[in-house]
């Protein structure tokens, strides 16, 4: 099999200008950058015309299993079903997240799927793209610059210098930057204070312009970010440094959904990328939406497993947009079950029936939770790789048979859209069935957010609750006083586990959650809930793939996958 990046390289893209044409995007909202790539207007998504496109449209979400530390292929099995279902006759859309320079030259080497269902150019998506991203961080380090400026030049809001909550950042994972002192040099060079960096994804203004659904909304969910507090101990926000105008003029492109296509040419809205983590974890709401204008059936991906990835979508994204998907599919592979199963990640290429039983309890939660909580139909898609077995997979078909889960062994990544007929199959059966999904959360809005917490924690976790650290109940007063006690919660945790423990395998139960730290992202319109050590600027591994990537005379790219 030729590596991703040479598959890529052997599909020749068609113009983007044909690509627009053939979804039905009037040219007048297309700004082509170059060739094969284009940022569209979201001024159209204000047309009557098309807002009743995106209505009658059905959203499906691909989310997955815990995962094996290799990823299981959410991206992957989003675009072969897309492409699968055009070769169905289906009129299909992908929205997807940016790729970040940090996991590309870390431990990822790219993010824009895999094999032969990729989006291409993938050495532009995985490498600046149309430069969002840089954006981003020009416009969250504007407003550091000019809250650090503040205090230098008298400090009249009084904020505290050791109360600046808002970080500058760069998009690489550079863990030399956690934490560092600047200012320092003498009275003229700033005041010296204890900083650190965060890598751009998880700027609170990446969150904010993939919610953002305006320049207006973006504007004033700029103003409402909380920098730092006083010695009174009040937030103090962007607004407050009269920050927002300009932050939302760097932004003024960036907030354009990207279209590419896939290596099928089906249309891809490839727009933001906020961390799965401290954030939401899912590609712009306008990418969405532009999906679900241009196709008929729009799959978007979530980050990370269901735990976090979807209970996120439905209850950030979807609670804040109105949207709601009509089927979700999640994601298994044999190996990430045998790694449930407790399977050591250099074994997971050996069939081991035993283990993989073992691992599937994992699986079957995240799809009982998805009917039981969401109430959306629910289809598993066995993402097949080269080294499973016969008798594993039809094990994983049996087992789930047996259950009444739906289930599909997907082929997207040995055979693109070919692969993957009878996923597109039964999605557009799960999708007919549910012709108006009637949303559900796991929280009601304005829900305080212990019990928000408490909610996540036993419906989704299957934990026994949650126990606040004394200084996450400080922060917890603190907020309420605020009044930020009543938005919806942004878990941070480990992808590996329903609990906070990343050894707790499988389908843990008798564990109970530690929220050890809670930060409002006020303009995001969320908590976020810290558990276990979360990391918002990641190292390098030990061999980068940044050490396999290398440019030729002729300017083309290798060692991206
Ligand atoms: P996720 O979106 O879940 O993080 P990706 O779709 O990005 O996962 O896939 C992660 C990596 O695994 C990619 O490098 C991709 O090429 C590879 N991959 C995905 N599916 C398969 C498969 N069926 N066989 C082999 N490699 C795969
Ligand atoms: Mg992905």
């Amino acid at each position: 099999m030729p590596t991703d990046i040479e598959i890529a390289h052997s599909v020749k893209p068609l113009p983007i200008t044909q690509v627009a044409q053939e979804a039905g995007i009037d040219e007048s909202y297309l700004t082509p950058y170059g060739f094969d790539k284009a940022k569209v207007d979201y001024a159209l998504l204000n047309s009557p015309e098309h807002a009743d496109s995106i209505s009658s449209s059905a959203l499906v979400l691909v989310t997955a299993i815990n995962p094996t530390p290799a990823g299981e292929g959410k991206t992957t099995t989003t675009i072969g079903l897309a492409d699968g279902l055009r070769r169905r006759g289906v009129k299909s859309a992908v929205a997807l997240r940016e790729p970040s320079l940090g996991p590309v030259f870390g431990v990822k080497g790219g993010a824009a799927g895999g094999g032969y269902a990729q989006v291409i150019p993938m050495e532009d998506i995985n490498l600046h793209f149309t430069g969002d991203f840089h954006a981003i961080g020009a416009a969250n380090n504007l407003l550091a610059a000019m809250l650090d400026n503040h205090i230098q030049q008298g400090n009249k809001l009084g904020i505290d210098v050791k109360r600046v909550t808002w970080k500058r950042v760069v998009d690489m994972n550079d863990r030399q930057l956690r934490h560092v002192i600047d200012g320092i040099g003498g009275k003229a060079q700033g005041v010296p204070r204890e900083d650190g960096f965060d890598i751009t994804v998880a700027s609170e203004v990446m969150a904010i312009l993939c919610l953002a659904t305006s320049i207006a909304d973006l504007k004033q969910r700029l103003g409402e970010i909380v920098v730092a507090y006083t010695y009174e101990g009040k937030p103090v926000t962007a607004s407050d440094l009269k920050a927002q105008g300009a932050m939302a003029a760097l932004l003024k492109d960036a907030l354009k959904p990207n279209l590419v296509q896939t290596l099928e040419h089906t249309p891809a809205f490839v727009h933001g990328g906020p961390f799965a983590n401290i954030a939401h974890g899912c590609n712009s709401v306008m990418a969405t939406r532009m999906a679900l204008c241009f196709g008929d059936i729009a799959i978007t991906e979530a980050g990370f497993g269901a735990d976090l990835g979807a209970e996120k979508f439905f209850d950030i994204k979807c609670r804040m947009t109105g949207l709601y998907p009509r089927a979700v599919v999640v994601v298994a592979t044999a190996r990430a079950l045998k790694y449930n199963g407790g399977v050591a990640k250099a074994n997971l290429n050996e069939e081991n029936l035993d283990a993989l039983r073992a691992g599937l309890p994992n699986l079957f939660r995240h799809v009982q939770n998805i009917k039981d909580v969401f109430g959306v139909e629910t289809i598993v898609a066995i993402n097949h790789f080269p080294t499973d077995t016969e008798v594993e997979l039809k094990v994983i078909e049996d087992e789930c048979a047996a259950r009444g889960i739906c289930v599909s062994l997907s082929d997207a990544w040995a055979a693109g859209g070919e692969g993957t007929l009878d996923l597109a199959d039964k999605v557009v059966a799960a999708v007919r069935k549910t012709p108006a999904p009637v949303p559900a959360f796991t929280y009601e809005t304005g829900s305080d957010v212990a019990d928000a917490l408490e909610a996540i924690a036993t419906k989704i976790y299957h934990a026994d609750g949650v126990d606040f650290t004394p200084a996450a109940k400080r922060q917890l007063a603190e907020l309420r006083e605020n009044g930020f006690g009543n938005l919806p919660v942004c878990v941070a945790k480990t992808q590996y586990s329903f609990s906070d423990d990343a050894k707790k395998l499988g389908a843990p139960e008798g564990f109970r959650i530690t929220v050890r730290e809670l930060k409002v992202s006020a303009g995001a319109h969320f908590v976020v809930a810290l558990t276990g050590s979360v990391l918002t600027m990641p190292g390098l591994p030990r061999v980068p793939a940044a050490e396999n990537i290398d440019i030729d005379d002729n300017g083309v790219i290798t060692g991206l996958f």
